[in-house]
């Protein structure tokens, strides 16, 4: 299955995708974490994208694009992507859609995470990140385990983008170009909503239900491929024992 989960900037996409990955052993591609990464190499296209993502707008469609082809195109993730962050806008949501039938794939399901503006800026301003494991907690709802052998406090870091003024102006960027992204969902029936101003376990379990039940009809429709493809990626796929 591949499924999308949306909502504004601090709704928990990236602390909820990190628990359906492993479950569900899909591949979480979320732009942000392809732009960081570009931006990171300090390459051309870095350098680039550095100010666009500083300023708090969005990055142009093309390099959004190719981007995401790289992913989309590889054989090792067909139909089993969680698209974060992606796709922010209308065109966007058409291009995507564009993809994904080049490649004989489709979006099976979009989460969408409703959270507002109060809540997001506490979520933005405690956000800090695992700078080895990369992991996301936060410093008022949510720190790591006492016990844990990675992820110290003095190596949890803070987003250079989780400025209170940026977070604000990020929250209105999606405002604006959500709606029709929503409407597009719409028409397919495609769209779940969640409150995510719940707990992230409650929050978690709900996501869960739904993610269960896509599974269960696909097993349903196509068994013998559902089950030879489950068993191969429990075997050698990327999050296997061996
Ligand atoms: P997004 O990927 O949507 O930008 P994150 O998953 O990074 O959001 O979450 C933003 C911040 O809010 C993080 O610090 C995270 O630990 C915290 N957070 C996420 N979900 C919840 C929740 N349900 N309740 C409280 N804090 C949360
Ligand atoms: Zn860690």
């Amino acid at each position: 299955m591949n499924v999308i989960i949306f909502g504004p900037p601090g709704a928990g996409k990236g602390t909820q995708s990190d628990f359906i990955v492993s479950k569900y052993n899909l591949f979480k591609l979320s732009t942000g974490d392809l732009l960081r990464k570009e931006i990171n190499k300090k390459s051309l296209l870095g350098i680039k994208i550095t100010s666009i993502v500083n300023s708090g707008s969005l990055v142009s469609d093309d390099i959004m694009n190719n981007l995401i082809e790289s992913v989309i195109s590889n054989k090792d993730y067909k139909n089993r992507i969680i698209f974060d962050g992606y796709p922010r806008n209308l065109s966007q949501a058409q291009n995507l859609n564009k993809l994904l039938l080049k490649y004989d794939q489709k979006i099976n399901l979009v989460l969408r995470l409703k959270v507002s503006l109060d809540v997001i800026k506490k979520r933005i301003t405690g956000r800090v990140i695992c700078s080895k494991c990369g992991k996301i907690y936060n410093k008022y709802f949510n720190l790591p385990p006492i016990n844990s052998n990675c992820c110290y406090e003095d190596i949890l870091k803070k987003r250079d983008d989780d400025i209170l003024d940026v977070a604000i102006k990020r929250y209105e960027t999606y405002e604006k170009s959500t709606e029709p992204v929503l409407d597009f969902y719409r028409k397919m029936d495609l769209i779940k909503d969640i409150n995510g101003e719940d707990e992230i376990n409650t929050i978690y379990i709900k996501i869960n239900e739904y993610l269960a039940a896509i599974e269960a009809w696909l097993c349903a429709i196509t068994p013998y491929k559902y089950v030879f493809k489950k068993l191969y990626l429990i075997n050698y796929g990327p999050n296997s024992r061996n």
